[in-house]
């Protein structure tokens, strides 16, 4: 793993393209991800960034935004007032293209600083995404934030399998997250877990009603749709839908979300979204209708 110290000019990023409905602004403390060479990094839709990547290999590299927080405090005012006047609102999805939670954050502090500084000065809204339990180490500005703006924490759970046959491990155990869920839930914080990308789940109604005893809502993310390229084609070039097709050939289709999203309804109802109508936390799902996306 290659990890650099960097300075970056910006970084708050106006959203475009779907990421536009969830939120104005997405802020990625690091580029690159410490997490790619885990089970999530597999199918990480980043990896087809060139943008991001430069060519290098997921999950090779982490470059550390040191004056993230310092970034953030220079232009959020600003930002914010363009966001409120196109948009409605100004709100911060972190982090789109990487975790804001990787190991090293426990050196570096990146996003405890910019979540520092957004204490200072709120976004109207924050997504804070995340595959870790790590994000526990977090709690006492979270409980600060909830009360300076629309917060929300997801928290991605992507199956109830502790491994995979064929596949990395996971960067974090399911228990260390599912127990991260219900602490920020019982300090009152709102935490939506994403099934992202969903995986073959071996039970779900047990799966979705441990989501719905400690999570406000749930997220079903497919490839198909959900990698931004048509019919998932971008994930289909990767280890992924083998290693998913390999425990349940009906994982790898949409008709497998629906199925799933329908018994979350059960257990979580009118608390279910799906793909970007999800994230932007737009639980919309009914079992007798389709989805909106
Ligand atoms: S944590 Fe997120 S950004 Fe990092 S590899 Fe996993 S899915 Fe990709």
């Amino acid at each position: 793993m290659d990890v650099t110290e960097v300075e970056v000019k910006n970084i708050l990023t106006r959203t475009t393209g779907f990421l536009k409905t969830v939120a104005s602004h997405s802020l990625q403390p690091y580029r690159g991800c410490s997490y790619g060479s885990s089970l999530c990094g597999v199918g990480c839709y980043v990896q087809h960034n060139f943008w991001v990547t430069k060519g290098r290999p997921w999950g090779s590299f982490l470059e550390v935004r040191m004056n993230a927080a310092d970034c953030y405090r220079e232009t959020a005012e600003r930002e914010g007032r363009w966001a409120r006047k196109m948009c409605g609102e100004f709100g911060v999805f972190m982090s789109s293209s990487t975790d804001p939670f990787v190991p090293q954050e426990k050196k570096y502090g990146v996003s405890r600083s910019v979540l520092e500084a957004m204490i200072d000065v709120p976004p109207d809204q924050l997504i804070l995404q995340t595959h870790s339990h790590r994000v526990i180490d977090v709690t006492d500005h979270l409980v600060a934030l909830k009360d300076l703006c629309d917060l929300r924490v997801h928290v991605s759970i992507e199956t109830d399998m502790s491994s995979i046959p064929g596949l990395p491990p996971h960067a974090s155990s399911i228990n260390d997250r599912f127990d991260t869920v219900k602490r920020l839930s019982d300090e009152g914080i709102r935490v939506i877990v994403t099934v992202s990308p969903l995986l073959p789940i071996r039970d779900p109604d047990t799966f979705f009603k441990r989501i719905a005893e400690s999570a406000s809502a749930v997220v079903l993310d497919h490839f198909i749709e959900g990698d931004g390229s048509q019919e998932g084609r971008r994930t289909l070039q990767t280890p992924l839908p083998d290693a998913i097709r390999a425990v349940d050939p009906d994982a790898v289709s949409l008709s497998y979300r629906d199925r799933m999203a329908e018994v979350a309804e059960r257990h979580l109802p009118g608390r279910v979204g799906v793909n970007i109508d999800g994230f932007a936390g737009r639980y919309s799902f009914q079992a007798d209708t389709k989805p909106l996306h």
